[in-house]
């Protein structure tokens, strides 16, 4: 079956048009990349780093073409375009360093002569299941982890960012042995189709996808991490700047159209919610809403006609249950998916909105009385992404923090934004099984092997 990407911005753009890997070339590519990652295992260290040094420099020679296809494939603002492809480079030569850190430990043995190890090993195939909002960084950032510790890498990327995967793949190829690292293309099929065959699963996408993904690795008893939905709160206290704020707070709700993970959908107002509300308005209204080409723009269209649909419909059945729509609410005018960015206020905590991800430039403002009341409404959804808190009050923000249920916590900080350095991940159905990025990375990507030697002669 052919598969079709189209431009969000100008749907009559086709991006590409390619075949879906059918079940049986999954399982063929799958094979394929199995007997390269076997050679590439027995690669030594410097091989490996130089290959991934080798691929990054593939990235950055080729950065402005890359990030203009993302911008026409996925309607990222080329600004957030751009700043993701040097992210991806970075994060290439991150791991070319990591490959070459020590590869396991050693204990006290049972006599000073003998030997008691750990050490890493490569765990094989890994599959990469990826959603299209991050086209270079989420696919980079799984498999620059996995390749780097000797592992081989099949990507089933989102069929919406199809053409971003495959020219990644063009690019790196050449650094790497064949076979290494091959894309997928396809939907929900090729990607079934490729859990059947794989070693491990890393996955980021939907809840709901994800929890499938993670029943279907476990039935085969391989390693699996998912990162999954997000419904991230920004805390704001009394002592906070109330403009300074809501400007933070405006770029992380609506940058991309809300189309992130980490974007902020709840501000959690304690006190008087006016003066922050006002300014977030303001704010929103102040951001630029157009071509995603334009170096300008912040807020692009969202990915496809029905996620303009889900966004309208929402901010629809928050003003039919006794919402105010401050903002926004309808479909642009024009050919892309275009939305108004929205701020909705005076809906209580179990609103619709105020639990559940709509993934698009939308979000709630929520008045409480005081810090414990913030707290039980920032951890009242199933979500446990991103928590953040705005205060002057270092006591406060610690105090706060240390009560959310969420696995990254910023202070001061808009809720969106990822440190490749640092283990990402969130709690709940944010996330399921190890951390990804940083360090925390190798924990997937191998499995550790004890090893005892002993004198020949006791
Ligand atoms: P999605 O769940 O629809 O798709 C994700 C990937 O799974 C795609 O490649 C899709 O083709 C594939 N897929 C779909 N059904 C499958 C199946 N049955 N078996 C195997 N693969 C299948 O998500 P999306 O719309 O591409 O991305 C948006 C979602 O991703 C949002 O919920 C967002 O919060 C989440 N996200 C999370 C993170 C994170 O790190 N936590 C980062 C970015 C996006």
């Amino acid at each position: 079956m052919a598969l079709q990407s189209r431009s969000p911005q100008r749907p009559d753009d086709l991006v590409v048009e390619v075949e879906e890997a059918a079940a049986g070339a999954v399982a063929a590519a799958v094979e394929r990349a199995r007997a390269a990652g076997r050679r590439w295992a027995a690669a030594s260290a410097l091989e490996r780093s130089a290959a991934l040094v080798a691929a990054a420099d593939a990235l950055a020679g080729a950065a402005d073409e890359v990030t203009d296809l993302a911008v026409r494939e996925v309607g990222k603002p080329l600004t957030e375009a751009a700043a993701e492809t040097g992210r991806g480079v970075g994060i290439l030569r991150y791991y070319a360093q990591q490959a070459l850190d020590p590869d396991g430990e050693i204990y006290p043995g049972p006599s000073p002569a003998a030997l008691l190890l750990s050490r890493r090993r490569p765990r094989g195939v890994a599959g990469l299941v990826t959603p299209w909002n991050f086209p270079v960084a989420i696919p980079l950032w799984k498999a620059a982890p996995a390749l780097a510790f000797g592992n081989a890498v099949t990507l089933k990327p989102s069929p919406e960012a199809t053409a971003v995967a495959l020219r990644l793949a063009e690019l790196l190829g050449p650094a790497l042995p064949e076979d290494l690292l091959q894309v997928l293309p396809g939907g929900a099929e090729t990607g079934t189709a490729m859990l059947e065959a794989v070693d491990c699963i890393s996955f980021t996408g939907s809840v709901a996808v994800g929890h499938q993904v993670a029943v279907a690795a476990t039935e085969r008893g391989i390693p699996i991490q998912a990162e999954m939905g997000g419904l991230n709160a920004a805390i704001v206290l009394p002592d906070a700047d109330p403009e300074r704020v809501a400007g933070v707070v405006a770029g992380a709700a609506m940058g991309y159209a809300g189309q992130k993970c980490t974007a902020t959908s709840r501000a959690i107002v304690v006190g008087d919610p006016r003066p922050f509300t006002e300014a977030l308005v303001a704010a929103v209204e102040g951001l630029a809403v157009g071509d995603p080409a334009e170096e300008a723009t912040v807020v692009g269209p969202v990915i496809t006609e029905p996620a303009r649909r889900r966004v309208v419909e929402a901010a629809e059945e928050a003003a039919a249950g006794g919402g105010r729509l401050l903002t926004g609410g309808a479909a642009g005018d024009g050919a892309g998916w275009f939305v108004a960015p929205t701020v909705v206020d005076g809906l209580g905590p179990d609103a619709r909105l105020a639990q559940e991800e709509v993934f698009g430039p939308i979000a709630v403002v929520l008045a409480v009385a005081d810090e414990d009341e913030a707290v039980r409404v920032a951890n009242g959804v199933r979500y446990g992404l991103v928590g953040s808190v705005f205060t002057r009050d270092l006591d406060r923000a610690l105090g706060l923090a240390a009560r959310l249920d969420t696995g990254l916590i910023r202070v001061n900080a808009p809720t969106s934004g990822v440190d490749y350095l640092a283990p990402f991940g969130g709690e709940k159905d944010s996330s399921f099984g190890p951390r990804e990025q940083g360090k925390a990375a190798r924990d997937f990507y191998t499995s550790t092997r004890t090893i005892t030697i002993l004198p020949a002669e006791a």
